[in-house]
């Protein structure tokens, strides 16, 4: 072997050995934050133009990445935009390279204090897959100061978001959703679309806030009503609540008017808030229109 093929080769050695980030590279997408970065910059635009931005307004990106929808919604009139990214190189990589008026917070999302975000806001992120059920449940409960969002998902999470009752995908999540927002599917999105590509689809979702009296009263009991009804949501309520000694929530079935055969996936978002005294009538909240 001749010294310079040696010296490739050893370089080549280094090369492996040494961090990405050292030789100046992007580091390999990290499977643990749910990193697939969008390669499709139109598809950030149509994503930031859900957005409706107008130049008063508070914009805050969840999970930014390398940037690629980050620099769309820099492109729109705003008044601030604040980035929160739990992956320390991609924080320094937009505060490096982003609009010297754009903020970035270092922070885990699942720890963001949400309800201290005074209003209004705008939301936006392509969600990592692993927390994104998590982190919409929070979101949708404790951040009062949210005037719209829209977000990127798994496209099975999307559809449960946005499910109606009696169907397969309507669970726990669409009724929390549902109850404080008006959740609409907008479009979906191929793997091809990614890099490193997922191995399923994904959708984006704009989400609208409901007015104040059209929202769980106490959201506490919405939630654990829910987790009761949907651990077993192929069992008659009558006997769900009867096993757990539930007698007030029986008598709020014979009140409201609901069957006792009836199934968890069978009620409405309303019947669902006033079976949790989150509200007295059982009326449906602001329509939740689920268009794909
Ligand atoms: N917005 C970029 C894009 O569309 O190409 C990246 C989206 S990637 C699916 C998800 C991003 O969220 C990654 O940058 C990842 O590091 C970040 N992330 C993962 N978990 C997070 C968390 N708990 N809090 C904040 N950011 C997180």
């Amino acid at each position: 072997m001749n010294r310079s093929a040696r010296e490739r080769l050893a370089e080549a050695g280094d090369r492996l050995r040494r961090p990405r980030e050292a030789l100046g590279e992007a580091p390999r997408a990290k499977k643990s934050l749910g990193q697939h970065f969008l390669n499709q910059p139109a598809i950030c635009q149509r994503i930031a133009g859900l957005l409706r931005a107008g130049e008063d307004d508070a914009i805050l990106e969840i999970g930014p990445g390398p940037g690629a929808l980050t620099r769309e919604i820099e492109a729109l009139p705003h008044r601030r935009l604040v980035l929160i990214e739990k992956d320390a190189h991609w924080a320094k990589v937009r505060q490096e390279e982003g609009e010297a008026r754009t903020e970035v917070l270092c922070q885990d999302a699942l720890a963001y204090p949400w309800e201290a975000l005074e209003g209004p806001w705008k939301l936006a992120g392509n969600l990592p897959y692993n927390v994104a059920s998590p982190l919409l449940w929070e979101i949708a409960a404790r951040c009062r100061a949210l005037s719209r969002a829209v977000f990127m998902v798994q496209k099975e999470v999307g559809e449960r978001i946005a499910a109606s009752p009696c169907t397969r995908d309507y669970g726990a999540l669409s009724v929390w959703m549902q109850a404080h927002l008006a959740c609409r599917m907008e479009f979906t999105v191929g793997p091809g679309c990614f890099t490193p590509p997922p191995k399923v689809d994904s959708a984006v979702l704009s989400f609208d806030p409901l007015p104040e009296h059209a929202r769980p009263s106490r959201p506490e009991l919405l939630a654990s009503l829910l987790r009761l009804c949907f651990q077993q949501r192929r069992k008659q309520l009558g006997g769900v609540f009867r096993r757990q000694g539930r007698e007030d929530l029986l008598q709020r079935l014979e009140e409201l008017g609901i069957a006792p055969s009836a199934r968890p996936e069978e009620l409405a978002v309303g019947q669902f808030l006033a079976l949790s005294g989150c509200r007295p009538d059982g009326a449906s909240p602001v329509s939740s229109p689920a268009s794909s």
